[in-house]
């Protein structure tokens, strides 16, 4: 039907004109219309809708060209008409971050020594978004959606498998969107810290960001789409076999990777070294670094070992232009991430970056705002800029 057909085609080009006025902007409609390949009375007609959707403004005069005649005037993207509330649902912690729809943060909140369960988890959360919305600043469009991060396996906004807390298949988005009246988001950590990398570095298609955590797991973002797998499951590479009948790993298996170099395994194997700290915490396993003890030196260096392994296989997998390495262990002593890189030998790794996460533990949050950004206002691609987050 053509009617159809010019309203797609219509709605696709509104799009576009947003997503390069976020990426781009400040810019003049004549630039617009260069960019995006479209005639000028298209881009003028689109941007009447978007100023008047309260999504764009004109926010001045702009240079005129070399040739001369009326100097431009200059179109911005209203960030602050609405608000993102993105949480981070991990074991034992919840963390959130409250945005508007640059990613600027108004605020954020960083919750420890907290044990999650199917049973406290809808009212954490729920606890979150009534704070939330007391504290968010009046805005056009107000509370556009809450985006959370699962420390598991997510599939089409469904959670499908987390073994580090039991939220395995709880309706946790119907509840939430059913108390809140506020669409509601869900994805895997992993996914969201490789969409967050994407988000500042828009000139790499191809990328990979490994998490170490509780598990150990991989966003795989190719030609900058997410690659889930039929379900979900693409990127669990904490469940790829080391030591073929070791541990038991609640996926079924035995010996997998996260069993011996999650975070948590490591935590728990350096409290077993009865160092004189007799806590177990990464700041712990540095101090026993600078001091020289043997035995945790020793397991770094068998951490760095079968890191490097994982790392290699995802590159001899994706090959991907980037490899992020998201992890609290390597922030707090990074030395391990050059022991690591020593351990790559493969010449075909030779010209891949290998990289600490410069997003740190927000990288997740991040995420899981540019999600509920994305959805909001429906564009395929955003942008952030390290200005915009840390300025505000
Ligand atoms: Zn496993």
């Amino acid at each position: 039907m053509e009617t159809t057909d010019k309203y797609t085609i219509r709605k696709q080009n509104e799009l576009v004109i947003l997503e390069e006025i976020i990426k781009s902007g400040p810019l003049s409609r004549a630039e617009l219309a260069k960019i995006c390949g479209l005639n000028k009375a298209t881009v003028s007609e689109i941007v009447k809708t978007l100023i008047d959707r309260k999504l764009v403004t004109e926010t001045g005069i702009g240079t005129s060209t070399q040739a001369g005649g009326r100097r431009p005037i200059i179109l911005q993207f209203i960030a602050k008409a609405g608000i993102s509330i993105s949480i981070d649902v991990g074991y034992n912690y919840i963390a959130f971050m409250l945005t508007y729809l640059d990613g600027s943060i108004i605020q954020e909140h960083y919750q420890e020594n907290i044990k999650i369960d199917r049973h406290n988890v809808c009212n954490s959360i729920l606890d979150i978004y009534r704070l939330c919305k007391e504290q968010a600043p009046p805005t056009e469009y107000g509370i556009i959606g809450i985006a959370i991060a699962i420390h598991g396996v997510t599939l089409d906004n469904e959670i499908i498998f987390t073994p580090y807390y039991d939220l395995n298949k709880l309706n946790l988005v119907e509840i939430i969107e059913k108390e809140t009246g506020i669409p509601v988001l869900i994805e895997n950590e992993a996914n969201l810290s490789a969409i967050a990398e994407l988000a500042y570095h828009s000139h790499f298609s191809n990328l990979v960001s490994i998490s170490i955590h509780s598990g150990i797991g991989a966003g795989i973002i190719l030609d900058k789409e997410l690659h889930y797998g039929k379900n979900g499951y693409a990127g669990e590479i904490g469940h790829t076999i080391l030591f073929p009948g070791g541990k038991a790993c609640p996926c079924g298996n035995r010996g997998c990777l996260e069993q011996y170099y999650s975070e948590k395994a490591i935590l728990e194997r350096f409290s077993l070294l009865n160092w004189e700290g007799h806590q177990s915490s990464f700041h712990q396993i540095a101090q026993a670094v600078e001091q020289n003890n043997e035995e945790t030196i020793k397991l770094l260096k068998e951490t760095a070992k079968y890191i490097s392994i994982a790392i290699n296989n995802v590159n001899n997998t994706y090959n991907p232009d980037v490899i992020f390495l998201n992890s609290e262990l390597i922030r707090t002593i990074p030395s391990l991430l050059e022991t690591i890189k020593e351990e790559l030998t493969c010449f075909m790794i030779d010209d891949i970056e290998v990289t600490s996460s410069s997003l740190g533990n927000r990288a997740i949050l991040i995420g899981a705002t540019y999600l509920n950004i994305q959805h909001f206002l429906g564009i395929k691609s955003l942008y952030f800029s390290k200005e915009q987050i840390y300025n505000n």
